[in-house]
């Protein structure tokens, strides 16, 4: 077995195990291996192993990988999207978990809708109100939502967060319960269903499958550490 066939076999049984301690059904989360600065072999070889969906955070790296590997595989962009790059974006993922403010939701609703196409997306909400990072604040999305669930293309279908970094994974569990409650106020509030919370990387994915997680998005612990881009 590869090495990186290896380190997918050990985070899916974590993935597994972390969702049985929870009470959780195992198909309740899914794994989106992060390929980031990663080899279009390295994406080839997890695929082998029969990982099925990936994440990547620029536009123009993952239109490499989709036009070099199999069409089975699925895409997720995690990464800012700029509007400029909608158009280019928006055939090659399956779903755009970054959608960081009301003019990109927005621009995405204008060109789906030239494109013939539905968009999944997920609302990336800055846990930490961290004025630094993208992100919708809570507030924000709390005010913008109503006015993003009229545009008739874009599909929402949850939340993202990447909190602050800390040591220890425990360090990010109150950013991942603050998600969930969050998601679960909205859907009160505004009497619709956001299945997705996407939440959870490398050090911390056993707790954010704890706090609910149905998307983890895990780059180092399958593929090992990036070449600096
Ligand atoms: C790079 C990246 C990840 C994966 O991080 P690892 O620590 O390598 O698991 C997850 N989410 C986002 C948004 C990223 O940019």
């Amino acid at each position: 077995m590869s090495a990186i066939a290896e380190r997918l076999q050990t985070v899916l049984a974590q993935v597994a195990a972390a969702a049985e301690r929870a009470g959780r059904a195992l198909e309740a989360v899914r794994l989106v291996a992060v390929s980031k600065n990663h080899s279009v072999e390295a994406v080839a070889e997890a695929a082998a192993a029969g990982q099925v969906l990936f994440g990547e955070n620029r536009v123009q790296e993952a239109a490499g990988k989709v036009s070099a590997l199999p069409d089975h595989l699925d895409w997720h962009l995690i990464g800012h999207l700029q509007t400029n790059k909608v158009r280019k974006a928006l055939p090659l993922f399956r779903m755009i978990e970054s959608v960081d403010s009301a003019e990109l939701a927005q621009a995405i609703d204008r060109i789906a809708e030239e494109l013939g196409l539905i968009v999944p997306v997920l609302l990336q909400v800055n846990a930490a109100d961290d004025p630094a990072k993208h992100g919708f604040t809570a507030e924000s999305v709390r005010e913008t939502l109503p006015r993003l669930l009229r545009l008739p293309r874009l599909q929402i279908r949850g939340l993202m967060t990447i909190p602050a970094f800390t040591e220890d994974a425990e360090g990010a569990r109150p950013a991942f319960t603050r998600l969930r409650e969050l998601r679960d106020a909205l859907e009160q509030e505004q009497g619709i269903r956001l299945p997705e919370l996407s939440m959870g990387m490398s050090h911390d994915f056993p707790v954010a499958i704890a706090e609910g997680a149905t998307l983890v998005r895990v780059g180092t612990a399958i593929f090992g550490e990036r070449e600096k881009a």
